[in-house]
């Protein structure tokens, strides 16, 4: 079968196809209405589209007086497959072209196996996702890491949390294997790419999406697009210093926030609070499982417990204390908060809101929400979509 071969020719022919995987099918009056080109050139971009195959006729639009006009959409049988490799677990789904999720699979995986055999479940995972029918090929995947990603190369660069990833090729190993465009990025952009296109960023042009996972980042949106930086680590909050002479931290300094706060760090807290006494509900989880995570803090907080509740309001309060700081320097519209720790829910959300808000001044948080993604682990898939999506519309 053909799988997407043409790509757009120009800026407009690529604004045209991003408008329509962002807000599916319209009619060629609603296409003019978006974009600023007169109706003739507008017909002559719209068809040669149509002629590359990347959009089809589809349906009759609703009338604006006149002749009818038919419905343009994206090719129906375009496919995406977004990968998202955690430091504990990997997603993998794949999308049509309007990123809605078609079949989505989700194993738990230890990251510092390395890439050889994190890809080998990977390419095993969407080779059962494509059995299943979905998918007779793909055009495009979008891959996210649980670390700093050298972009647009697509190369890890000195993970703390994934040793052995250093220098991988991951896109262009992954492209060979798999057979389609590749792109590559920092798990932490890609969940924030996610709640834009389905989520709860959605309409939102800048914001910041803050994901608590093992380690700690920060997803940048200005104007609409993910801001990188110059080298691609643009955001890397975790290792942000909020302790003159704090708790060891992977990365090898001390005192950075999530050497004191993350999931890693609440499940390090949560035993050495089981092991002295401090907790009877967590004693008696650890005495069942032999180790604790985020989770078992989570569930020791809902059952009343007054540790894990003082473990998630200081965490909520050190990460309200470099949000807070963001806020200054950014000026966000939105923060939205993410990843394996969003369990803790509404007590760490209620400790990060009152240390920004006492900390920043009004004028940056006036109107600022601070809430929960939307989409839990389907954020990071729907963004791997929207990262290839993004380059396959850009002008070759
Ligand atoms: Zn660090």
């Amino acid at each position: 079968m053909r799988r997407m071969t043409a790509r757009p020719a120009n800026v407009h022919q690529a604004r045209l196809l991003r408008l329509l995987r962002d807000a599916g099918p319209h009619s060629r009056a609603q296409l003019g209405d978006q974009v600023d080109l007169s109706r003739s050139k507008l017909a002559v971009e719209i068809d040669r589209l149509l002629e590359t195959g990347l959009v089809v006729a589809d349906g009759l639009a609703a009338s604006r007086g006149g002749r009818r006009s038919h419905n343009i959409r994206l090719a129906p049988n375009l496919r995406f497959l977004g990968v998202d490799i955690g430091a504990t677990s990997v997603d993998v789904a794949v999308t049509n072209a309007e990123l809605e999720v078609l079949g989505h699979l989700n194993q738990p995986m230890d990251v510092r196996e390395g890439p050889v055999a994190v890809f080998e479940r990977v390419l095993a995972m969407a080779a059962k996702l494509r059995a299943g029918g979905i998918a007779e090929g793909l055009d495009g995947a979008g891959v996210g890491v649980p670390g700093p990603v050298r972009y647009p190369e697509g190369v890890p660069v000195a993970p703390p949390i994934m040793p052995g990833w250093d220098g991988f090729p991951v896109r262009e190993a992954l492209s060979r294997e798999l057979g389609c465009p590749v792109m590559v990025d920092n798990d932490v952009n890609l969940m924030a790419m996610g709640e834009q296109h389905a989520g709860v960023a959605r309409s939102v042009g800048d914001f910041l999406c803050i994901k608590i996972g093992t380690g700690i980042g920060c997803g940048i949106v200005a104007g609409g697009e993910v801001h990188r930086g110059t080298t691609g680590s643009a955001g890397d909050i975790g290792h942000i210093r909020v302790e003159a002479d704090g708790r060891a931290c992977a990365c090898g300094n001390r005192g950075c926030l999530e050497a004191h706060f993350s999931g890693a760090a609440l499940a390090r807290d949560a035993e050495e609070a089981a092991r002295t006494g401090r907790s009877p509900e967590l004693t008696a989880r650890l005495e069942a499982a032999g180790r604790l995570t985020a989770a078992d803090v989570a569930a020791a907080a809902a059952a009343g417990d007054s540790t894990a509740l003082d473990l998630i309001r200081e965490g909520g309060g050190r990460v309200g204390q470099v949000i807070a700081g963001l806020v200054s320097f950014f000026n966000p519209g939105l923060v939205v908060i993410g990843g394996g720790v969003t369990g803790l829910g509404h007590t760490l959300l209620a400790s990060v809101r009152t240390q920004v808000y006492r900390q920043s001044l009004p004028l940056a948080t006036g109107n600022l929400p601070i809430v929960l993604g939307e989409l839990g682990p389907a954020a990071g898939v729907i963004g791997a979509g929207r990262l290839i999506s993004d380059h396959l519309f850009s002008p070759a």
